[in-house]
């Protein structure tokens, strides 16, 4: 039986990596410090034999026994409203938790795959981004904390492969939706169910002509997988190319819940990206994959999760973390 490390195992890619991987017949160990991630994600696994919950905090030394022949490392706040928040715990998870990683990989002749985002592309000036963009990012800005602690840990990953010979995988992940996302991290899906739900305005930020383009998490994480399983390890993009803006996206969401409520416009966020679009040329090429799942059947889906909160829930997770 293949034994699998997930870091981030709590949070919202974590959680559905965990499943995925337990349906494939692996032995998950799933670790989370759950500063962002929530055990709810993951409870229903914990009755099974061949899943495991490490609550620690994968910047500090990580210990796991036994044999492991994956690692995949999904620890990190990973939207703006987070890692504004938790902007040293943010740098620290993308160098000194990838460093832990690589080094425990290393022991254990595992495979490594690391979250990279579509971040390091920053406000791209290249249109879709391709992997052979090396980004437009300013490292003192708001997001840079985030943007650069990726970019790190896409060199550190490289430097493991090249110089030490550790397997590595790196996928470049673009706006990705579905449940388990947390009502309260300030990303726009949430963002906007949540306050359909609740019944308060739906706040767009800037004019909403910015872009996005949403990959649901099911084809997201069979991307994975695959690219897991391929012998490629330069950086792949992994999105779905539908490419909107944030107005379109705000009218979808308001027929899809039906919510009366009036659209208000709010600042744009500093360094908030104008465009972003996958190239998945190279995706289709070596893994023969592309999304399977359209907007509109990827919102059902995930509206249906959040509607069947409790009232409680849905306020409770109205407030904004503090951590
Ligand atoms: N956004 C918005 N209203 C919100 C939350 C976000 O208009 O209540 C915008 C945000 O400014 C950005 C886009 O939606 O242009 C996507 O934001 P998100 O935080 O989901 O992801 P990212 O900016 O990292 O792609």
């Amino acid at each position: 039986m293949k034994r699998i490390l997930i870091t981030g195992g709590a949070g919202f890619l974590g959680s559905h990596l965990c499943d995925r991987f337990i349906k494939e017949g692996y032995h998950v160990i799933a670790m989370d410090n759950l500063i962002t991630g929530d055990l709810r994600n993951i409870e229903h696994l914990f009755k099974l034999e061949h899943f495991e919950f490490y609550h620690h905090d994968v910047s500090k030394f990580i210990h796991v026994p036994g044999e492991l022949d994956y690692i995949l490392h999904f620890a990190s706040p990973a939207s703006p409203i987070d890692y504004l928040k938790i902007p040293i715990q943010t740098l620290k998870v993308g160098s000194l938790g990838i460093h832990n990683c690589l080094g425990l990989a290393r022991v254990k002749g595992a495979r490594v795959l690391i979250a990279s985002t579509s971040e390091v592309y920053g406000d791209p000036l290249v249109h879709p981004q391709t992997e052979d963009y090396w980004g437009h990012v300013n490292p003192v800005g708001p997001r840079g904390v985030y943007d650069e602690a990726k970019r790190f840990q896409e060199a550190m990953t490289m430097a493991y492969h090249t110089y030490h010979g550790v397997e590595t995988r790196i996928v470049r992940i673009f706006n990705t939706y579905g449940p388990r996302m947390r009502l309260n991290d300030g990303r726009v899906l949430p963002a906007f169910i949540g306050q359909a739900l609740r019944g308060e305005d739906i706040t767009i930020f800037g004019d909403g002509s910015q872009t996005r383009s949403f990959c649901y998490v099911d084809d997201l994480v069979e991307g994975i997988y695959r690219l897991l399983l391929s012998d490629h390890a330069q950086p792949v993009n992994i999105g779905n190319p539908a490419e909107i803006t944030i107005s379109q996206f705000a009218e979808e969401i308001i027929k899809l819940t039906g919510t009366d409520q009036k659209v208000v416009y709010l600042d744009l966020p500093k360094d908030d990206p104008k465009q972003r679009q996958p190239d998945i040329t190279k995706a289709k090429a070596i893994l023969g994959w592309e999304p399977k799942i359209d907007r509109a059947e990827g919102l059902q889906r995930t509206y249906a999760y959040f509607k069947a909160f409790s009232r409680e829930r849905l306020y409770e997770e109205a407030i904004h973390r503090e951590f």
